[in-house]
Parts: structure tokens; C-alpha cells; sequence
């Protein structure tokens, strides 16, 4: 069964209700996982490998362990529900079609730490969505799964949503829980680290969408049952995005490990008729860009870093020949300046040149030395940032410039894109 493509697209009609979700199956795990103790808990999702599903990869089990056992203090669990990497849009269908998946998720991993109120941080623009989870909790509140005394097992958990205001720097976990507290959302130093010092400087663990959707399953069907699909150090299956010049984009989900151009070319069906695949940026729009001849991997995290870029969340983005690579690098630059939360210079000023690099080498073809600026800016924001927004805005900068390098001088020479067709 490894590696081969369980199933893609299959939702069971009505599941986002909870009488079709107990019907299938839903909360079963709270009979088994709420009999356990947190410990116990914590060892079957460390034992499964199930890694963060957000992007940094961390392995759940072991993130839920650091949270102090003998601490005074509430603890806290919170989802970030902040989906807004740009090619990356499957915990926005999560929460659409099964959000009483999340709900149970949740309350498991409140048990595990200790935790009695749990906050699902969603996205402001995600107005469905905040009505879908919020519709789930308040039915799971209903049918007893929510509240005191869980099913009489005496655990207890409260879930509340608290919908973002609509910047990506939220999905930075330190800057989601100023933001949670009412305060601007800007990214705390660490350490400490949440799971000692979170929320209202509270022992706090924050998990993605996909992640804590996944536990219910581990707990229901054990790590063993995980760990059929995937690889070793990357098990399970993960949700895909795949966007951009394919015939059919959508979430597919996969276990670990599937070929990258199975899920491009079988479950997206192939970039479009008459172009060939030119690059792919396999994680998201913050990690580098792979050129097709680099795309013949299995995706999963150590393949994708072999090739020099990262799983991240998981959006795959797909450009094919008639793509400019200089445009490209700008169009995503453009996000970055935008969403750039001006706390620190490197990132502040270094993502606006960037941005007026590109833009100028696009429209005017600049000059070669502007190449080189745009390396020296990369340089000079390169582990000089406070927090991982800026060093991903870096990422299509270094990998355009070190892959398709003759563009950049092709844009030079012609005096802008050669590529650009006048309307
Ligand atoms: Fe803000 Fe960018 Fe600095 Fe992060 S790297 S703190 S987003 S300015």
C-alpha cells in the first residue's frame, strides 16, 4: 500500500454536519484517547512520526512534551487556522467540508497537554470557514463532546474561534498569539519558546489545521496504521495544493514519499496542452524554486531538501515555458513587501529593494549589475532577520537567479521582458 495514491478529492457528503460525522465514525477517538492518560497520548502521536503539517515539519508528539508538567499556569492549545501562503489552500478545504475533524483533533491535543481551553485562529478573509468551525463547535457543545466532564471521563475543554484581521504574518506562530491577545501581530523573540511561555506568557502549543486533523485517525487506528504510508522519517499521508499551469488544480492527498510528477502529471492532470513544466515551487511560496529537470523526486521532506529546496506546506505550484522567472521572482516579491511587518530593517527595507530590483530589470531590463545587487540584498537579509518571513523572502530571489540566470541577462539585453506580450 506505501506510496501508492490512496485517494485525492473523495469527501463523504454532508461530513461538515454531525450527525453524518457520528455516523461515520466521528469522536470515536475521544472514547479511546480520553481513557488514556496525557502521557500516553503524547507517546502513540510521537510513536506514529507525525510531523507539523504547517511547514517547519517538527514532530507533533515531541512538541506537545515540552510543555511543562508541573506548571501553576492554564496551557493553552491553539490551531492556526492562518492559512495564507500564497499556492497553499488545504486546511481552507479542511475547514469547509470536515471541520468537526479539527474539533476532535482538538480536544485530544488538549488532553495530551493539560490544556482546558483550546482558540482556533482562522484567517479574517475565511468568512465561511469561521461559520463552518464555528457551526462545529457549537454542535459538538450540543452532543456533549465539548464542555465539563467530557462523556464523564472528567476532562474538560472548551474551544473558541477568534478570526484573524487579514496578515500573513499571523501565521507566524509568536506574531498569531500577540495578535490573539489584541495586540499588533508582530513576531515575538524566542526563545522562550510558546510551549513554556504562549499565550498571556502561558505554556502554549500551536498546531496547523492538517495536523491536529490527523490525530484522531492515529488515535483511532494506532501509529502503526500511520505509518503504512510515507517514508521512514516523512510517514502518512499529507494534502497537497497543487495550483498554477495544470489542467486540474486542487488538494490531493498523498502518502508521503508519492512521486512529485505523479501528483503533477496523474492527479493534476499534466501542465497545459502544448507547454512543457518549466519550475515548481513544492512548498509553498516560501522556499526555493526547482527547475523541471530537478522534479524527478518523491515528495517528501528529505527528498525535497536533497534537492535543494523544502516540503513547507505543501503547495505546489506549478509554472510551465511560458513563464518569465524575473516576473515570477517579482510577482512574489510583491507579496512579500506587502506583508513584510516592518519590525526589522533587513526585512523592512531589504524586501522593498528587492521588489524595485525586479521590477526595474522587468520593465527596463536595468543593468547586469543589478544581478549583483539583488545577491548583496539577499546577502544582507540571509540570517539577519527576526523571523522567518524575510529569509523566505529571499528564496525565488537566490533560486531564479542561480537557475535561470540567463533570463535576468536576456531581460537586460532586450530592455525588459523578452517574454512580455503587449495587450
Ligand atoms: Fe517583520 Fe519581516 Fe522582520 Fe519578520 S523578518 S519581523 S516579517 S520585518
Amino acid at each position: 500500500m506505501a506510496n501508492e495514491i490512496v485517494f485525492s478529492q473523495n469527501h463523504i457528503p454532508g461530513i461538515a454536519d454531525i450527525a453524518t460525522y457520528l455516523d461515520n465514525g466521528g469522536y470515536q477517538s475521544l472514547d479511546k484517547g480520553l481513557g488514556m492518560t496525557p502521557d500516553e497520548l503524547i507517546e502513540i502521536v510521537k510513536e506514529s512520526g507525525l510531523r507539523g503539517r504547517g511547514g517547519a515539519g517538527f514532530p507533533t508528539g515531541m512538541k506537545w512534551s515540552f510543555v511543562p508538567k508541573d506548571t501553576p499556569k492554564p496551557r493553552y492549545l491553539v490551531c492556526n487556522a492562518d492559512e495564507s501562503e500564497p499556492g497553499t489552500f488545504k486546511d481552507n478545504e479542511l475547514m469547509l467540508v470536515n471541520p468537526h475533524q479539527i474539533v476532535e483533533g482538538m480536544i485530544l491535543a488538549c488532553h495530551a497537554i493539560g490544556s482546558q481551553q483550546g482558540y482556533i485562529y482562522i484567517r479574517g478573509e475565511f468568512v465561511e470557514h469561521i461559520r463552518a468551525v464555528s457551526g462545529a463547535i457549537e454542535q459538538a457543545y450540543e452532543k456533549g463532546l465539548l464542555g465539563e466532564n467530557i462523556r464523564g471521563t472528567g476532562v474538560t475543554v472548551h474551544l473558541a474561534v477568534h478570526p484573524g484581521a487579514g496578515a500573513y504574518i499571523c501565521g507566524e506562530e509568536s506574531a498569531l498569539l500577540n495578535s490573539l491577545e489584541g495586540e499588533r501581530g508582530l513576531p515575538r523573540l524566542k526563545p522562550p519558546f510558546p510551549a513554556v511561555s504562549g499565550l498571556y506568557g502561558c505554556p502554549t502549543i500551536i498546531n496547523n489545521v492538517e495536523t491536529l486533523a490527523n490525530v484522531p485517525h492515529i488515535v483511532n487506528n494506532g501509529a502503526r496504521w500511520f505509518r503504512q504510508w510515507g517514508t521512514e522519517r516523512s510517514p502518512g499521508t499529507k494534502v497537497v495544493s497543487v495550483s498554477g499551469h495544470v489542467n486540474n488544480p486542487g488538494n490531493f492527498e498523498v502518502p508521503l514519499g508519492t512521486p512529485m510528477m505523479q501528483i503533477i502529471n496523474d492527479l493534476a492532470g499534466g501542465v497545459r496542452k502544448g507547454h512543457t513544466l518549466k519550475a515548481v515551487i513544492p512548498g509553498g511560496s516560501s522556499v526555493p524554486m526547482l527547475a523541471a529537470s530537478e522534479c524527478d523526486i518523491a515528495f517528501d521532506y528529505e527528498s525535497i531538501a536533497a534537492a535543494g529546496s523544502m516540503l513547507g506546506s505543501a503547495g505546489l505550484i506549478v509554472m510551465d515555458d511560458s513563464t518569465c522567472m524575473v516576473w515570477a521572482a517579482r510577482n512574489l516579491l510583491h507579496f512579500y513587501r506587502h506583508e513584510s511587518c516592518g519590525k526589522c530593517a533587513p526585512c523592512r527595507e531589504g524586501t522593498d529593494w528587492l521588489y524595485k530590483t525586479l521590477a526595474r530589470i522587468e520593465e527596463t531590463g536595468g543593468s547586469e549589475s543589478d544581478i549583483d545587487l539583488l545577491l548583496d540584498i539577499c546577502d544582507n537579509m540571509d540570517g539577519k532577520c527576526f523571523c522567518p518571513l524575510g529569509e523566505a523572502a529571499i528564496a525565488p530571489v537566490i533560486s531564479s537567479i542561480s537557475k535561470w540566470r540567463d533570463e535576468y541577462l536576456a531581460h537586460t539585453a532586450h530592455g525588459g521582458c523578452p517574454m512580455r506580450r503587449e495587450p
